[in-house]
Order: C-alpha cells, then sequence, then structure tokens
C-alpha cells in the first residue's frame, strides 16, 4: 500500500521490510567499534530502539573497514544527551547527537520523517513560512528520506538482524547503487546526491544504476545552489578517501567536476591530452598512494595542484604585461582563489598555503642564490613536494628537482613542519633545534 504525505512530495511507502536473521548475514559485532556498540547498547538498555546504518552496515557487508558508524533510534536528542555524558547535540534543523569517546565520535539521530528538502540548508520555506524539520518518526519513516538502498540498511542491536526495506542487500550483492524513490526527484531535493553517487560508485566499486545515472546530466546545473561551504565538505570527501584519481575521472565522466573546480575543469577541456591533465592525475595518485601508506595529506596541495594551471594561465598574461614572476604568481594567486571560493568555499588556512607553496615554486627556481630563508619556510617541504609533482608529471625542470634535493638532505630542517603533502617518506636528518617556527595555519 502505497500513501502520499501531503506535507513533502515523497509517497511515502508503507511497505513490510525483509529482516535477515543474525545467522544469515555477515555482520559480526566484532567488526562494529566497541564506541558504537557501547552507544547501541546503552539505548537498547534504556528500553530504546537502537540501530546501526548507513555506510557501516554497508561496508562491513561489503567486508570493507567501515570509516565511521552511525546509530539510529527512537530516542529524542535531550533523551540521548540524557544517557551520554559525553554527548553534544548538534545542527539547526536536524539536531543530532554526537558522542564522543576519544577521537571517535558516533552520530546518532532520531528517526526523522522523509521532507523533500536537502540535508543541508535553512528548512523549507513554505507559504513564506520557515518549516521547522525536526519531524520525528519510526523506521519506517526514516528509511525513505536516506539516499541509496546500500545506504538504508539497519542493523537491530535488539537481535542482531538486518532490516531491510528497499532491497539494499541484493544491490549490494549485485554491485548495484540505485536511489530510494524516484531518482530525478531525489536529485531535485538535494543535488548533492549526484556527488554522492560518484563517490560510492568510486569508492565501493558499485555501478550506479542506469535509473541512477540517466538524471544527472539534466540535474548537474542544481549544483550551483548549494552552499559553498558544504561543497567544501564534499570536496574532501571526494578526494580524500583514498579513492581520489577513480572519483575524479568519474566526476569529469559525468560532468560533476566544474561545479566543483570550475576554472580547472574549462581548463582542463581544452588541454584534455595534455600537462594540465597529467599533472592533476599524478597529484590525485600520490595522494591515494599516501593514503594507502597511512600518511596523511593536507587538502592545501590537492587545491594547490587542482588550480595550479589555471593560476599560471593568468599569471602568464601578467608576466607578458610586465610584472615580475613573482608579483604575477601572486597577484593570479589572488584572482584565482577569490573565483574559485564563489562556487566552493575553502578556509583560509588552505589557501594560504596553496599561495605558499605557489610562491615557492618561484622562489625554487633561483638556485644560483640559494636561500637559507626558503630551506627554513614553513611550507618549503609542501613546495618541494609540490616541485617533485610537476617533475613527475612531464615538465621540465632541468636540473632543479635534483638540486634541492640535494639542499635539503645537506641541511638540517631545522623546524621544518611535518611533511604531509607530497610523495615523499619524511627525512629525520636532525632533531628540530632552535626557535621552533610559530604554528602554521595549515
Ligand atoms: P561514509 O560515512 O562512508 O562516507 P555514509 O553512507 O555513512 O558513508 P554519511 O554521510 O555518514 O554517509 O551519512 C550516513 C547516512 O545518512 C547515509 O548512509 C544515508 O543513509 C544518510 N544520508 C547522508 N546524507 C544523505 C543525503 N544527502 N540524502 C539522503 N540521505 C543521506
Ligand atoms: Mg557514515
Amino acid at each position: 500500500m502505497t500513501v502520499s504525505d501531503k506535507s513533502s512530495n515523497i509517497t511515502k511507502l508503507k511497505v513490510e521490510p525483509t529482516i535477515i536473521p543474525r545467522d544469515q548475514h555477515t555482520i559480526s559485532r566484532t567488526a562494529i567499534s566497541d564506541a558504537a556498540l557501547k552507544v547501541l547498547y546503552r539505548l537498547k538498555n534504556a528500553e530504546y530502539k537502537a540501530y546501526l546504518v548507513g555506510g557501516g552496515v554497508r561496508d562491513i557487508l561489503l567486508g570493507r573497514e567501515p570509516k565511521d558508524f552511525d546509530v539510529v533510534t527512537d530516542a529524542e536528542p535531550e533523551q540521548i544527551r540524557e544517557l551520554f555524558r559525553n554527548c553534544r547535540l548538534i545542527g539547526r534543523r536536524f539536531r543530532l547527537a554526537h558522542v564522543r569517546f576519544g577521537p571517535e565520535i558516533i552520530e546518532v539521530s532520531t528517526f526523522r520523517a522523509p521532507h523533500h528538502v536537502s540535508d543541508q540548508g535553512e528548512g523549507r520555506v513554505e507559504d513564506g513560512r520557515i518549516i521547522r524539520d525536526n519531524v520525528y518518526g519510526d523506521i519506517d519513516d526514516d528509511v525513505w528520506r536516506r539516499d541509496f538502498t546500500v545506504n538504508a540498511l539497519f542493523y537491530n542491536i535488539k537481535d542482531f538482524s538486518i532490516v531491510d526495506y528497499v532491497g539494499g542487500v541484493k544491490d549490494l550483492e549485485e554491485g548495484q547503487l540505485k536511489l530510494i524513490g524516484d531518482p530525478s526527484q531525489r536529485y531535485v531535493e538535494d543535488p548533492v546526491r549526484m556527488l554522492r553517487a560518484v563517490r560510492f560508485a568510486a569508492k565501493l566499486g558499485l555501478r550506479i544504476h542506469p535509473e541512477a545515472e540517466k538524471p544527472i546530466s539534466q540535474h548537474a546545473e542544481l549544483l550551483k545552489e548549494i552552499p559553498p561551504a558544504r561543497l567544501f565538505e564534499e570536496m574532501l570527501k571526494l578526494f580524500m578517501g583514498g579513492c581520489a584519481l577513480e572519483t575524479f575521472e568519474k566526476l569529469r565522466h559525468y560532468n560533476l567536476f566544474q561545479y566543483l573546480f570550475p576554472q580547472t575543469d574549462h581548463l582542463l577541456d581544452s588541454h584534455e591530452k595534455d600537462y594540465p591533465h597529467a599533472f592533476i592525475m599524478q597529484a590525485l595518485k600520490n595522494t591515494d598512494l599516501r593514503l594507502s601508506e597511512g600518511n596523511t595529506v593536507t587538502p592545501a596541495f590537492l587545491i594547490a595542484a587542482f588550480l595550479w594551471e589555471p593560476m599560471r594561465t593568468v599569471a602568464d598574461d601578467h608576466i607578458a604585461n610586465g610584472l615580475s614572476e613573482m608579483e604575477a604568481v601572486q597577484l593570479a594567486g589572488d584572482t584565482i582563489i577569490s573565483r574559485q571560493i564563489a562556487s566552493l568555499s575553502i578556509p583560509r588556512r588552505f589557501t594560504h598555503m596553496a599561495r605558499d607553496i605557489w610562491s615557492l615554486q618561484v622562489r625554487l627556481k633561483r638556485i644560483k642564490k640559494r636561500s637559507f630563508r626558503v630551506l627554513m619556510h614553513p611550507k618549503f617541504r609542501a613546495a618541494y613536494d609540490f616541485l617533485l609533482l610537476r617533475a613527475e608529471a612531464g615538465e621540465s625542470l632541468g636540473e632543479l628537482v635534483e638540486y634541492w634535493t640535494k639542499e635539503q638532505l645537506a641541511e638540517p630542517l631545522i623546524g621544518q613542519e611535518k611533511i604531509k603533502s607530497g610523495n615523499h617518506k619524511p627525512r629525520s636528518r636532525s632533531r628540530p633545534r632552535g626557535r621552533r617556527n610559530k604554528p602554521t595555519d595549515s
């Protein structure tokens, strides 16, 4: 039976779920973090319903280690807070609880009824009124607001069964990414779901179902309306998740990359087979490699890489008009970054670092006047890695790479900040001595 819910465009489906008992699925409690288990059990012991949901369930079923765990319950935020000392309520529109255990945060949300609004934003304006979205429901309401069938599986802590309303288990087995409900409508409600589709397809090796694939080209442009800050958060998930290269290729394939980095996309279109493309591919490859080796990466490095060629194009014009190379790079950097943040905002600490990396590329060219100060620059290491990246991507840099490799080996790296950007293992030739550099903004 289907019931049309007047308050939303979504048709609420009254369907019976498939319950998969403990002995017929592969989710074992050993695959769930202690923190998530504590949350689930405490809710259950207080007589609330409690389920693991989303990526945690999906990834364990796929035999992967989940990035984090999301819990959903019928306890309301205040009731959740009463149960956990280490709990903070967040979100204005949808209040949910963050329960912290050391570095791990378990996100606990209350079952919600579906709405035809995005998961971000300021609520829905209807007849001039702002409708509050804290409308709680039960599991059979909550399931329909979720994006993909594989993200809508609930693991019930009460009997360790999986509750599947949407055929998510079968879709996982078949490697399919299907939207719940009408794909077109779901993208219109929240265009970020198009980016999520690409992310999950790249990361999990799932195929975007043709029905979910088809409307992407029609609705892609709606991404222009997403607040730049939200796009930044999404960008981090897209490129800092270990599958940056694959994700980038898929984003380009679906013409979605242009909404994240319009200037880069434009340039790539005119130089598809050339250096700019090779350069970005190499940057993404290095990022994935570093993450797979357990190293950290900074978004600033990737941002510097994405915007490098657009910046250089503008800088070249300035140089042709008589500016010095350093002036040209700085001015072009300002222009490119201010255009960039109109669509995808970037916190200042990252744009500062990107600018430093670019300016240092100019300073690294002056090898005859090697300055101790260049080696001492807190972003020298990132800039050096950037130089290597340029060389790896096929740019002919003469003796620069060799020169700076030798220089930094010869000099104790006083006060260098921890290496996090490029593709080299840190060298620990000497302990930092002297005055420590001020903490930088990266
Ligand atoms: P991961 O955490 O591995 O990136 P995830 O699926 O857990 O993937 P989250 O962003 O943590 O993604 O969201 C948790 C769950 O919340 C999702 O699995 C999905 O059910 C729901 N969800 C998140 N964002 C949306 C959205 N934009 N539209 C609909 N449902 C969403
Ligand atoms: Mg998650």
